[in-house]
């Protein structure tokens, strides 16, 4: 299974609109971060997580051809806003984006693509089209088995995922043990950690390394910074078996 990132930034994207902060200015190319969703590549099938508000952009850079289902972590706009963007392989693909979500996210998908699920279905109006699909416990899709992990950001309920030996979960600030659970034996984790500095909806980059330490995968990669992250910087002060992931990265998971 390949996983590529492409995106590791948080909701407003680095660099931040107007800022001159060391990160923001960097040259570094690892330091310019658009919103964060990786896509999975397995048996011929394409499974995106998140559709953030930068789709377009990476569907262009990566030169995505198709995909075939969209897992969604949670409602807020940084991870939903690229679904409209989707149509084009609606379109093409001629039957409707298979979306998966917890319950709350499919209802909230609902209420801010009203205009995809109201009125008439006339082709000529190119609507998106969507397919909403509740995941509420393990299924098996495209031969991967998948899991829901149930974790709390700020105000709002999130989900991470699990396909086969590949978890994946950002934007969470709190998890149930019996949930921390669900990730054991993955091989490759891929974490949340916004920044240094404490946050009350995200984990800061010393809780990200507890949780992957109570995990223990292989090996893990920290995604959505902010501009407080410098990529050089965090490289030499993780552990050696946790990496910060940059837009572009592509991985292997066994
Ligand atoms: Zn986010
Ligand atoms: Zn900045
Ligand atoms: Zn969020």
């Amino acid at each position: 299974m390949k996983v590529k990132f492409l995106g590791t930034g948080t909701s407003m994207g680095v660099p931040l609109i107007g800022c001159n902060c060391a990160v923001c200015k960097s040259k570094d190319f690892r330091d310019k971060r658009l919103r964060s969703s990786v896509l999975i590549e397995n048996n011929g099938k394409t499974i995106l997580i998140d559709a953030s508000s930068d789709f377009r952009l990476q569907a262009l850079i990566y030169r995505i051809k198709k995909i075939d289902a969209i897992f969604i972590t949670h409602p807020h706009a940084d991870h939903v806003f690229g679904l409209d963007d989707t149509r084009i392989f609606y379109l093409r693909q001629k039957k409707p984006m298979e979306v998966w979500g917890s319950e709350f996210t499919v209802e909230n998908i609902r209420k801010l693509f009203f205009y995809a699920f109201e009125g008439k279905r006339d082709e000529r109006l190119v609507k998106p089209s969507f397919n909403l699909n509740v995941i509420d416990r393990r299924i098996k899709l495209f031969g991967l088995h998948i899991s829901p992990v149930n974790a709390i950001h700020g105000d709002m309920p999130v989900s991470g995922f699990r396909f086969n030996n590949f978890g994946y979960i950002t934007d969470f600030n709190f998890i149930e043990d019996k949930e921390i659970k669900k990730f054991f034996g993955v091989r490759t984790l891929v974490v949340g950690a916004l920044r240094y500095s404490p946050s009350i909806s995200h984990l800061t980059i010393d809780r990200a390394i507890e949780f992957v330490n109570r995990i223990k995968p292989e090996i893990a990669y920290f995604t959505h910074f902010s501009h407080e992250i410098m990529h050089s910087k965090l490289e030499k002060e993780l552990p050696e078996n946790i990496k910060p992931a940059f837009d572009g990265l592509e991985i292997e998971v066994r």
